[in-house]
């Protein structure tokens, strides 16, 4: 039979799944929630608010303020749940066959209801280095809040010396990700009757055009490389995720969106794709001017995080793969915080409970026994930090 987490633990991945913290809701129910927890075992807490004032980071320190200790990261933010066909009440833990179902069980709520259940043990042992805690928001929509709480934390006088950010990795060490760079395309075009075509600029051809541009050069990085073999796909990956344009069969279009990103490995540039794409872009527009002066295509920046590459030679490495028991660490394609808390000067891994297949789909879920095995990293963190 596979192992069962505590009853602390459960209890308190039950209520944090039961805030609804879709990134476009406030968080501040679950976040005050967490202060007065911290508070009822004597640790204070900061708040870093966003600009509205509805969502925030929290950030405590458990332990000595004197000596750099070990940051624990997670968001508190979950995606939403529109359009998605549940079978049980995503806002609501309910357990069956081994697994949890519910919004966040995988992504990250375990992580943080493991972490939290802990406290009583971090606060009542004399820690030699201090475990921080960090919780951000608005991770899911692009890593949002994290660069505040990274602020808040340089101007600190004792900064953590690395950081283990618990996303759903079945609990193996993760040491990199991909990059993401994501842009937005107007293309300006030229209205006129469909009948007389040639006096128009049609919005969607070019944006069609460009949109071919950025599928071919896909095509090359899966052919030509660069390759981190350690990636699954092993190269950068270039899509197009949106397009909007036209308004009737009978209209040259005048106007054409799209949105397209590149995640890209460690060590590729992004930028210079975008070149090879706005050099293109700048072709089609003399051919566009020559028909109507205005036309034309602008890209706009959407957002970005950077890729996550730490040694395997790091402190946080080897301490990371003791604590879980793995032997070797892994790369992974999606996203976290990860490389901002490295950019920040953070050496970071990632290593939590559960997996990213089964996060932001209806009925996520994860195993009970992943939880627990994220309490036995716990637990030897703490007897590896008593005094
Ligand atoms: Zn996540």
């Amino acid at each position: 039979m596979s192992r069962r987490p505590t009853a602390a633990t459960l209890d308190i991945l039950k209520r944090i799944i039961a805030f609804d913290t879709v990134s476009r809701n406030s968080n501040m129910a679950m976040i005050e929630w967490l202060q007065e927890y911290l508070e009822s075992y004597g640790i204070k807490s900061s708040l870093i608010f966003d600009a509205t004032g509805k969502k925030a980071n929290l950030y405590a320190t458990i332990g000595s303020h004197e000596q750099p200790g070990i940051l624990l990261s997670g968001h508190t933010d979950v995606v939403p749940i529109d359009g998605q066909d549940w079978s049980t009440d995503p806002f609501e833990l309910v357990e069956k066959d081994g697994r949890l179902f519910g919004r966040g069980t995988s992504d990250m709520k375990s992580f943080l209801a493991v972490v939290l259940a802990q406290v009583p043990a971090f606060s009542s042992t004399k820690l030699d280095k201090p475990i921080n805690l960090a919780f951000t928001y608005d991770e899911e929509v692009g890593c949002q809040g994290a660069p505040s709480l990274l602020e808040h934390i340089s101007s600190l006088p004792m900064r953590p010396r690395y950081c283990v950010i618990g996303e759903p990795t079945n609990m193996n060490v993760i040491t990199a990700h991909k990059g993401n760079k994501r842009y937005r395309c107007e293309v300006h075009g030229h209205e006129s009757h469909s009948a007389l075509a040639n006096r128009g600029v049609n919005a969607i051809e070019i944006a069609a055009d460009l949109v071919h541009r950025l599928r071919s050069m896909a095509r090359q990085r899966s052919e030509i490389g660069p390759f981190d073999r350690d990636f699954d796909p092993a190269y950068t990956t270039i899509h197009t995720g949106t397009i909007h344009g036209g308004t009737a069969m009978n209209i040259v279009p005048k106007h054409c969106v799209f949105e397209f990103e590149f995640r890209f490995i460690p060590g590729d540039d992004p930028l210079k794709y975008l070149d090879t794409l706005k050099d293109h872009a700048r072709v089609l527009e003399e051919e566009m001017k020559g028909v109507s002066g205005d036309a034309r295509i602008e890209f706009l920046f959407k957002s970005q995080y950077p890729a996550l590459s730490t040694e395997e030679s790091a402190d946080i490495t080897s301490l990371a793969k003791s604590l879980s028991g793995s032997n070797g660490t892994g790369k992974i394609s999606f996203g976290t915080e990860g490389g901002l808390f490295q950019e920040a000067g953070l050496p970071t891994v990632i290593c939590g409970p559960g997996s990213i297949e089964q996060a932001h789909k209806p009925d996520e879920w994860i195993y009970l026994e992943q939880i627990a095995l994220c309490e036995d990293f716990m637990d030897r963190m703490v007897a590896q930090m008593r005094t």
